[in-house]
């Protein structure tokens, strides 16, 4: 189970480990639920192994670049991950590397 900077549960979006539709109060509590983060409904990863974002040191990013690759909330992902400095995992198609290479880049 990997969990982001926040001590929260990604699964990339929607994979608490138990039954979404019952946890939904506590889950919009834990997250503060904007609308900002409506995006997160249409994450692509929410219908995949969210392993694949997460990938063991040195494990490969393809699986998970290739899915960002199609998903429609893309910039919207990486736009987030980059805002709340998210250090680990695939966000928006990009590694953590990647992001602190575009952040240096944006200074
Ligand atoms: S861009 Fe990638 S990590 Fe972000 S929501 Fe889409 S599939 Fe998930």
């Amino acid at each position: 189970m990997r969990l982001d900077t926040s001590g929260r549960e990604w699964g990339h979006v929607m994979d608490w480990g138990g039954h979404p539709e019952e946890d939904l109060g506590a889950l919009t509590d834990l997250l503060d639920v904007t609308e900002e983060q409506d995006w997160q409904e249409r994450a692509l990863c929410a219908q995949t192994d969210p392993e694949a974002f997460f990938p063991e040191k040195g494990g490969s990013t393809r699986e998970a670049k290739r899915i960002c690759q199609g998903c429609e909330v893309k910039d919207d992902c990486l736009e987030y991950a980059l805002a709340h400095d998210e250090r680990f995992g695939i966000w928006g198609g990009l590694s953590e590397r990647e992001r602190r290479k575009l952040k240096k880049r944006a200074v």
